[in-house]
């Protein structure tokens, strides 16, 4: 079965989210847990979280991906910044439990100037400080474009992370098209080969979810600025060899592209056509 959402605005809570996602042919979505700024995160009312996990199974909604505000950063220089990231995603962790065994992905972040191996390890501690056994969410760092010091535009730096983080089982990835083919990895002409590579470095056991966008900017420009489907430099045909893949054609797409709701649900409309069931 195709399990494809988009991102949706979570200013209405829980139950309407699913409610719209249903309303545009989706049968899952994306939300930022709190404004992208990183400010106070609105309180969890659990009326609405009821009607939304009763609605969930009414509509046979699939996991549901939550994103951390895109301007934390965990391996900031500064202390006060790494601290904030770490309590904001704590936080987001802990109300994520509202919901059970769902996925939070957020962005590695980046190292400023500090190197790849000293970010590396500033992730990986905010990790081993956050992550804990009881929970049933699971983390996905997300594949990045490799723009400025980011970390994670290469694969093998998610595995870095991975590695030197204590409670493994509760990480995971989350692949963003635009991202990884900015950041260089031809999923134009090279799909099959960049998914060997992904399961030799990673494992393709870690992939959790895909961001589906295509890019405003050529192969390997490491920019990051999402595109309609089928309107940047991937085009229709690669977005459709991605979708299909055996070994990702189970996995949850979230769209992230230029869109209003209107927009999104023609894509959703465009990508159930070329699915193959
Ligand atoms: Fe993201
Ligand atoms: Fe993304
Ligand atoms: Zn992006």
């Amino acid at each position: 079965m195709f399990n494809i959402g988009c991102h949706l605005s979570a200013s209405k809570g829980y139950a309407h989210m699913g409610q719209e996602a249903v309303s545009i042919g989706a049968n899952t979505f994306q939300f930022f847990t709190r404004n992208p700024r990183g400010s106070k995160a609105k309180a969890i009312d659990p009326k609405d979280v009821k009607k939304f996990l009763d609605y969930s199974q009414e509509n046979h909604l699939g996991r549901i991906l939550a994103h951390a505000p895109y301007t934390l950063n965990a391996c900031a220089a500064e202390p006060r910044t790494r601290e904030f990231a770490l309590e904001v995603m704590a936080d987001d962790l802990m109300r994520m439990e509202y919901t059970p065994n769902n996925y939070y992905t957020f962005h590695p972040g980046s190292h400023v100037g500090q190197g790849i191996d000293k970010g590396i390890e500033l992730i990986s501690d905010l990790l081993n400080t956050i992550l804990k056994p009881e929970q049933t969410t699971m983390v996905l760092l997300e594949t990045m474009s490799g723009k400025g010091s980011e970390v994670g535009g290469k694969f093998e730096e998610l595995r870095m992370i991975i590695d030197r983080v204590e409670l493994h089982d509760k990480l995971g990835v989350c692949l963003d098209t635009c991202h990884i083919y900015d950041a260089g990895y031809d999923i134009i002409s090279d799909l099959d080969e960049v998914l060997a590579e992904f399961d030799r470095i990673i494992g393709l056991n870690r992939l959790r979810a895909i961001h589906l966008n295509d890019s405003k900017n050529p192969f390997a420009s490491h920019k990051d600025r999402h595109e309609k489907i089928g309107e940047g430099s991937l085009g229709i045909d690669a977005i459709t060899n991605v979708i299909n893949h055996p070994r990702l054609r189970h996995l949850p797409f979230y769209l992230e592209t230029p869109n209003e709701l209107e927009g999104y649900a023609e894509e959703i409309k465009m990508l159930k056509a070329v699915y193959k069931e």
